[in-house]
């Protein structure tokens, strides 16, 4: 029985975030201790912190079994989430105490609660005050009762602090110590409620009648961007916040922004509880405290949200489900977006995966009877879709070393005349992929990894995208030593800001790539600005096809439509048929209609077909089929198991032996391919070497995995890493 309460003595079975693979006997202490209790428990000569997870196993000497040191005042991890970090833990084969830390990921959990001074009403009542101190007072009678901080109420007076600390001393404001963790504003569900068109409305009525129900359900709700889908599933958002339960909205990183922050207040009156990579420590851990008082309703976050300790999660809304950010790719290996369904399903929760581009998992799960589905199909207001056409480039004229068709550019000369926005699309980030040498034919590659170095003009260097090393641009030719002969080779989005310049002199054109900012604030901002008008011709990577509003955007021109056609990755069409529709879209959001060229070489594909015809159930079911007949994700089970080590004979001699020795895996009719270099065979001076298994969609593969990779003792230098389901191949 893992629930209950030990008394003191009791034998207790406690994970720590150390990284031993076993849970640890203690006794329980003084007072007893709760199932689910954060406690400090003795290791060795330290102190550790540790979770209680049910009662010990009681397999050591009793007498040598030490006591828990003390309870920590946090909530106790409820028992869903054992549940959960126990079942994620077993479908992506990762080891407890990595569950524990990536589920305790706040700093000072266990620190008596800090405090700070903040200023309120005093009792004293001056005769005689100067116009700055009667506005503070003014503000503290305006807001009864409410406390703030000595920052926070001189800037809403407009005064210095010294003036608060001059009405301190006359009794007139009370100074008084608080705990820094404060509960969130409450949240009103009847707020801001917009008005919904009739079919945003049978839409929401159907979302909140799931979250009525109060049972497990998930929803793909799909709908071309601006249809109106974050505003119906705020109203599924509202529905839960008035049955008194919790809301988490998952967002990819990048789409977190001030903007959607905005949207929920102008929706509920108040900020939600934000939780992503930009939020400070202390914020991270007022957050992880509030939810686990029930003190916060509505967490806005990136996927690492879905490990807060929530006290009654009733809806998870995955926005964007389709974007791989979504899945971790270093650490625990998992999939937010899957692991929302099991969170949700373990705690009668609903989930809403939202997209305008819903990924094949998704798509199949509908068709298999696993999700509801509902659509949007009309953009709200007069906008409507692009108009989507292709540029053949085999007959268009383009000189070499440049990449804007004829035809691409008089459509921009045109949107130009009519002062409105074009957006050119390039996947690429840098000035040119390749930097070769025209006298011995030599590609300057990474000293470390398996990959070329990209040329980045704008930092002044080349760099390597696997990991991020740069290095000086040579003048001299590092194998054949010839001068002044390196040249580039291919388009980046900053060569085309250069190319696009110079075809268009007077236009403001702005170049939009991860790496030109300091920080995703940064260039969160100055996104914003491009949005506002702050340019005529904005050229970007995928980053742009994210989220973001171009009110006066009309035109999409995309440079290469064939660049993701390329590869071996399983996934490649899906990718290109989402990534193209989304930059299409974010063309005429406003009263303008908007237009997507794509410049491609092979027109006749059938993926560029059906990206052209926007006929989407067509390219799904095709797709469908082609996946179901190799026996691929999502209609058969793959894991890709990568080995490295600074020492190549090590990973080769290891792949091979455990390709020999499969039996586990044939037990349960999974086929082992490889071992072979890894696409990238090597980064940062470790070797890669690949083996992908195979294997039917109802096959035990986990179990199957851990006795199989068990089988083999692992050197010092060499890791191992299982990845389920995986999304990238390299
Ligand atoms: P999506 O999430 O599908 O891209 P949004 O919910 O962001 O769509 O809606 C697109 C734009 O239209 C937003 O600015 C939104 O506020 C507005 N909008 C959508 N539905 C309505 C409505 N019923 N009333 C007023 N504005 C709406
Ligand atoms: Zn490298």
């Amino acid at each position: 029985m893992r629930d209950g309460f030990f008394h003191e003595g009791q034998l207790v079975a406690v994970l720590t975030a150390q990284p031993l693979d076993r849970f640890l006997d203690y006794k329980a202490p003084e007072g007893g201790v709760m199932a689910g209790a954060f406690v400090e428990v003795p290791l060795g000569p330290r102190k550790v912190r540790g979770v209680v997870w049910g009662p010990g196993k009681g397999d050591f000497d009793i007498n040598k079994v030490r006591s828990v040191i003390r309870v920590i005042d946090v909530a106790p991890m409820r028992e869903e989430m054992q549940l959960f970090l126990e079942k994620v833990a077993a479908y992506t084969l990762t080891p407890m105490n990595a569950m524990l830390r990536l589920a305790t990921r706040a700093p000072g959990l266990g620190d008596p609660p800090s405090m700070r001074k903040v200023y309120r009403l005093g009792d004293q009542v001056p005769d005689r005050l100067t116009d700055a101190r009667q506005k503070v007072l003014a503000v503290l009678e305006e807001y009864g009762g409410l406390s703030f901080t000595l920052k926070e109420l001189s800037e809403m007076a407009g005064v210095g602090s010294s003036v608060v600390k001059g009405l301190v001393k006359l009794g007139a404001v009370a100074e008084v110590d608080a705990p820094r963790d404060t509960p969130y504003p409450r949240l009103d569900p009847d707020y801001g409620a917009k008005d919904l068109t009739a079919d945003q409305q049978t839409v929401a009525t159907q979302l909140c009648e799931g979250i009525t129900a109060g049972t497990y359900g998930t929803t793909l709700l799909k709908g071309v961007t601006g249809s109106g889908k974050t505003e119906v599933y705020l109203e599924a958002v509202a529905e839960c916040l008035r049955q008194g339960r919790q809301a988490l909205v998952l967002l990819p990183e990048i789409a977190l922004t001030g903007e959607f922050l905005t949207r929920v207040e102008a929706r509920f009156g108040m900020k939600p509880a934000e939780w992503h990579s930009g939020v400070t420590m202390t914020e991270r851990r007022r957050c992880w405290k509030m939810v686990g008082q029930g003190a916060a309703q509505l967490i806005v976050g990136a996927r690492s949200a879905l490990y807060l300790p929530y006290q009654s999660l009733g809806l998870i809304v995955v926005d964007e489900e389709h974007d791989t950010s979504y899945k971790q790719e270093d650490g625990v290996l998992y999939n937010a977006r899957d692991m929302a369904v099991l969170r949700a399903s373990l705690n009668d929760a609903r989930v809403i995966l939202a997209s305008a581009t819903p990924s094949l998992e998704s798509w199949a799960n509908v068709e298999a009877g696993k999700y509801e589905r509902l659509t949007l199909d009309a953009r709200f207001g007069p906008a409507v879709l692009p108009k989507m056409s292709a540029i053949d480039m085999r007959a268009e004229d383009v000189p070499g070393g440049k990449w804007v068709s004829p035809s691409l550019r008089s459509a921009l000369q045109d949107r130009l005349d009519k002062q409105e926005q074009s957006l050119i699309f390039l996947n690429r980030r840098g000035y040119a992929p390749i930097t070769l040498c025209r006298a011995c034919g030599h590609q300057i590659g990474c000293d470390d990894c398996d990959a070329r170095m990209v040329e980045h003009r704008f930092l002044k260097r080349l760099m390597c995208h696997q990991c991020g090393e740069t290095k000086p641009m040579p003048t001299v030719c590092p194998h054949c030593e010839a001068e002044d002969r390196l040249s580039a080779v291919g388009p980046g989005v900053e060569r085309m800001g250069e190319e696009v310049q110079e075809l268009f002199p007077e236009a403001r054109v702005a170049v939009l790539s991860s790496d030109l900012y300091g920080s995703a604030r940064a260039m969160k901002a100055h996104i914003e600005e491009i949005a506002q008008g702050g340019c005529d011709i904005v050229i970007g990577t995928q980053l742009v096809a994210k989220g973001h509003n171009f009110p006066n955007l009309t035109l999409v021109g995309v440079i290469d439509a064939d660049l993701g056609l390329q590869g071996s990755d399983l996934r490649a069409a899906e990718r290109t048929f989402q990534l193209m529709r989304q930059v299409a879209g974010r063309a005429g959001r406003a009263e303008k209609p908007g237009e997507a060229l794509l410049q491609t070489y092979q027109p006749e594909h059938a993926v560029i077909r059906a990206i052209l015809a926007g006929d989407e159930e067509a390219f799904w079911s095709a797709e469908a089929a082609e996946r179901k007949q190799a026996g691929v994700p999502p209609y058969g089970r793959m894991a890709g198991i990568v080995l490295s080590s600074p020492d190549m004979q090590e990973v080769f001699d290891l792949g091979a032996d455990m390709a020999r020795r499969d039996g586990p895996l044939r037990q349960i009719g999974a086929q082992v391919y490889g071992p072979a270099p890894a696409p990238i065979a090597r980064i940062r001076g470790r070797h890669r070497v690949r083996l992908l298994v195979k294997a039917e969609k109802s096959a035990p593969l986990q179990k199957a995995l851990s006795q199989w990779v068990g089988q083999f003792r692992l050197s010092n230098t060499l890791r191992l890493s299982i990845d389920i389901d995986p999304q990238s191949f390299y």
